[in-house]
């Protein structure tokens, strides 16, 4: 089968011919029919070869969606022809944070080798991908493929990190979304969701602005040095009660602490090495900052529930698995609006 790999540290990712692979005991072989590009498989490529934690070659993809092909020895519960997604975090199963679906957080996952597709094992980029457990597939029940398989990290990771701000998202509260790309652009819809707060979208790009406009955003402020100061009038000083960072950048993470309110909750997502000093004086009373990493199972089959209730506009760039070297070249480059899909 056709394959984008990253193979070797520094150089650009290549479609190459691989061996289709074949379901072992309870595992299960997806067709994949969309897989997305995320802005982390850009840092992944970027870092050095000392201590890089993926054995290469690599197939990329963490977001994957697709048909089920061929189901291992006693698998169950599942049948060929089924259209689902997939969960990406994959953890051991068993442990304490596993039981309760936050796989994302499992304890024994480094311990035990278990990586997520993509991320150490073989991604959804290719014409097939293996699931390590039928538990890591949720049924599409008639969602596009196309406008799905962004919901399972772009969609679930702004969830994740939404939901636990909902209590002070009330009415005349106002959250921030910094970073309006893959993420931000359905972070912005799941506010206007779940919530009543006023929603101010920031990004360095004229075109993504639109974005966020077209999806929602209640206004929004090009990032620079003056952002914090508008975002902070905009409120009439009072301050954001939610900071989404969807870009984690040093500049970014200072901006989400200048904007946030007493109380606030700030919340890094991008992975951009930023990092923000807590502690009297630094930030706002009473400020909380955390480091969300993707979703729990229950929340990847709560975000397909919002796409079902027509809440979620999804914007997609759409290329063959041979275009993915480019989608990745746009991605790197900032030129995609919304999530680039591959199609194999
Ligand atoms: P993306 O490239 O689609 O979007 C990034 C957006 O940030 C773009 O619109 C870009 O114009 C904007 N941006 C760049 N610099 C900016 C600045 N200084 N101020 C404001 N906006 C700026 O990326 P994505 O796929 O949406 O991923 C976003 C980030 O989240 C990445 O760092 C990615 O690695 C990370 N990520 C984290 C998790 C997690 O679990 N924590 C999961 C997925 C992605
Ligand atoms: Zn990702
Ligand atoms: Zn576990």
């Amino acid at each position: 089968m056709k394959a984008l790999q990253y193979r070797e540290v520094g150089s650009a990712p290549e479609v190459v011919t691989v061996p289709d692979p074949e379901p072992g005991p309870g595992q299960v072989l997806l067709e994949v029919t969309a897989a997305g590009a995320c802005h982390s498989d850009i840092s992944v490529m970027s870092w050095p070869a000392d201590d890089f934690p993926f054995a290469l070659p690599l197939t990329l993809g963490h977001e994957g969606v697709g048909t089920v092909a061929a189901l291992g020895a006693g698998v169950t519960g599942v049948a060929e022809g089924d259209a689902v997604a997939v969960y990406g975090p994959w953890g051991c199963g068993r442990c304490l944070n596993c039981a309760a679906g936050k796989e994302n957080y499992c304890l024994r996952a480094a311990e035990l080798g278990i990586q997520p597709p993509g991320l150490g094992a073989p991604g959804s980029m290719a014409e097939y991908l293996l699931v390590d457990d039928p538990r890591h597939l949720v049924p599409l029940n008639g969602l596009d493929p196309v406008t799905a398989v962004p919901l399972t990290d772009a969609g679930l990771t702004p969830y994740h990190a939404i939901k636990p701000s909902l209590p002070k998202l009330v009415p005349g509260a106002t959250a921030v979304v910094i970073g309006v790309g893959g993420l931000g652009h359905i972070g912005v819809q799941v506010l206007r969701a779940l919530t009543t707060a006023r929603v101010i979208a920031v990004d360095v790009n004229e075109d993504k602005l639109a974005l966020a406009r077209t999806v929602g955003a209640h206004e929004t402020v090009r990032s620079d040095e003056q952002a914090a100061a508008k975002v902070r009038e905009m409120t009439g000083d009072r301050g954001a009660q939610a900071v989404f960072d969807f870009v984690g950048s040093q500049p970014t993470v200072e901006m989400a602490g200048a904007v946030a309110s007493v109380e606030a909750d700030i919340s890094i997502v991008g992975i951009g090495g930023g990092s923000l000093p807590v502690g009297f004086g630094f930030l706002p009373f009473e400020a909380s900052v955390s480091a969300p990493y993707w979703g729990s199972r229950g929340e990847l089959h709560e975000v397909l529930e919002l796409a079902r209730a027509g809440v979620l506009s999804v914007h997609t760039e759409t290329y063959s698995l041979d275009e993915a070297p480019l989608a990745y070249e746009r991605l790197h480059d900032g030129t995609i609006n919304g999530r680039a899909v591959i199609v194999p």
